[in-house]
């Protein structure tokens, strides 16, 4: 079943309180009450919930400074805030968004814009949690230096993409804007906005809902769509003071709203809280991505590690059972690498692993997929082909191998690496992935077993299924 949502509902007039929670639960929301700023503060740190209402006007604490103490500590900073208000000036919203609230009410409070504010804010919450959750699980893998890597790569200015077909808007915003760290760029209609999107970095558009062609609306809509996109803010402008059109906007994915003749502070300050939150969301995602990077990668090759291989040819695996096609996998192990270890030690051994990783990856086609099985066990993952397809492959890697030094002491030494390699064919020698695993390990044995360096594979009844590939033995181990 789906987990209720909590919202926390702030008002010294009880009865404020009463109407709130009436219009919210019949929404399938849990509704926690407080009458005081003290109590609201206390129960957001005891239970968590997922929003905030705060009235602004309370005996004790405001719900200004409730915002600031809620929005300093790191347990309860992330809940967001709607502050609701009768006070309907422009500074007094400043303050509120400069005391980190996320949005604004106006009492009396209009339910269909509660219920699209709420939903929207929720929305945000839930994807920045999911996010740090991710984040912290894959921290456990990724070392502290690639989770800061990328947060010091970004250096570039936040953009701000204009949309306006008035070239007088267009000026008269730029010119609000001028004396921030901002980079500006604009477009005329919302087909531009789109495609520019798609091509460029952007962070917050600036959207007029009124345009010539397709409307403000439909390109909210169509971003919203757009995966790349995803952290990008967005606020609309209009002229259009009816609360419909405001309500339409917002569940449709608008960050946020301003409402022409637009206030250059009440821009200002709005504008920096959305860029802001996408820094915020771009640094989760990174971190992220950077997690998922190294929880699948081996550090030492560079390649796939054995978890990412296995999920991969599960994949596959499926993927040719839809179209009834095959997936070839090759199993390689160095031989005597043991020695090899004891001859020259360890970091040279290493060298050895990582010049085999880069061999493999530049001897294989884009789709197909190499990995560290283990220790000196590498695996590739072959989709699309045949038998024989696979054992041109693994013939080419022994060959190559046996010819390249691959490490500089081995010229000098004239010392020869090589490798034993087992291959078997998905649907037609296995029937499961653990089948498929364990037919090319068995044949990877048995290369070892006939005298190392060879490709090994079950053959046809007659013919005895080793091939060898280099014409001597090697001599040096
Ligand atoms: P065989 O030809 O039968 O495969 O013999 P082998 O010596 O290659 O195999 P064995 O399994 O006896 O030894 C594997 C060696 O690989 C032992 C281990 O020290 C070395 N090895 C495994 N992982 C690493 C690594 O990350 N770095 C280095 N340098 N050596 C490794
Ligand atoms: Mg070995
Ligand atoms: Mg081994």
């Amino acid at each position: 079943m789906k987990q209720k949502n909590t919202l926390l509902i702030v008002d010294d007039d009880p009865l404020n309180v009463k109407l709130m929670a009436k219009k919210l639960s019949q929404h399938q929301y849990n509704i926690l009450m407080a009458y005081d700023g003290e109590t609201a503060i206390a129960k957001a740190r005891a239970e968590s919930p997922d929003l905030v209402l705060l009235d602004i006007m309370m005996p004790g604490l405001s719900g200004y400074e409730v915002t600031e103490i809620l929005k300093k500590d790191p347990n309860t900073k992330d809940i967001p805030i709607i502050l609701v208000t009768a006070l309907d000036g422009t500074d007094d919203k400043i303050k509120g968004l400069e005391a980190g609230a996320d949005e604004f009410l106006n009492k009396p409070v209009n339910t269909a814009e509660l219920l699209a504010r709420v939903k929207s804010l929720l929305r945000l919450k839930l994807y920045q949690d999911q996010l740090k959750a991710r984040v912290h699980f894959q921290a456990l893998v990724a070392s502290p230096d690639e989770m800061k890597k990328t947060q010091a790569d970004r250096v570039n200015l936040p953009t701000i993409l204009l949309v306006d077909d008035c070239e007088k808007e267009i000026r008269l915003i730029k010119g609000y804007l001028q004396a921030e760290a901002y980079q500006i760029k604009q477009a005329s209609t919302g087909e531009e906005t789109l495609s520019r999107l798609l091509r460029e970095n952007i962070d917050l558009v600036l959207l007029d809902i009124l345009l010539p062609g397709m409307d403000g609306f439909e390109v909210v809509r169509r971003i919203r769509e757009m995966e790349d996109a995803r952290n990008v803010q967005i606020l609309a402008i209009t002229c259009l003071q009816d609360m419909e059109s405001k309500v339409k906007g917002i569940s449709l994915g608008a960050d946020d709203y301003l409402i022409k003749p637009i206030n250059k502070h009440e821009l200002k300050v709005r504008v920096k809280a959305l860029i802001r939150k996408k820094a915020y969301l771009d640094t989760l995602r990174d971190d992220y991505e950077t997690a998922v990077y190294s929880a699948i990668t081996d550090k030492l090759t560079g390649l796939y590690n054995r978890a990412y291989f296995e999920h991969f040819l599960k994949l596959e695996i499926k993927r040719a059972d839809r179209q009834k096609g095959q997936v070839a996998l090759i199993m390689l192990d160095i031989d005597n690498f043991k020695q090899c270890n004891d001859t020259f030690g360890h970091l040279a051994g290493d060298e050895i692993l990582k010049t085999l990783g880069r061999l493999i990856r530049e001897n294989i086609r884009e789709i197909d997929m190499a990995a560290r099985y283990g220790g000196e066990e590498f695996s590739i993952v072959l989709p699309n082909t045949d038998k024989q397809g696979a054992i041109t492959v693994a013939s080419r890697i022994c060959t190559l191998v046996y010819d390249h030094p691959l490490m500089p002491d081995c010229v000098e030494k004239n010392i020869r690496l090589s490798v034993s390699i087992g291959l078997s064919v998905y649907p037609s020698e296995a029937d499961t992935v653990q089948r498929l695993i364990q037919n090319a390990d068995r044949q990877l044995y048995r290369a070892k077993r006939e005298g190392k360096n060879r490709v090994c594979y079950v053959c046809e009844p007659e013919c005895g299924g080793g091939l060898k590939v280099s014409s001597s033995d090697n001599p040096n181990f």
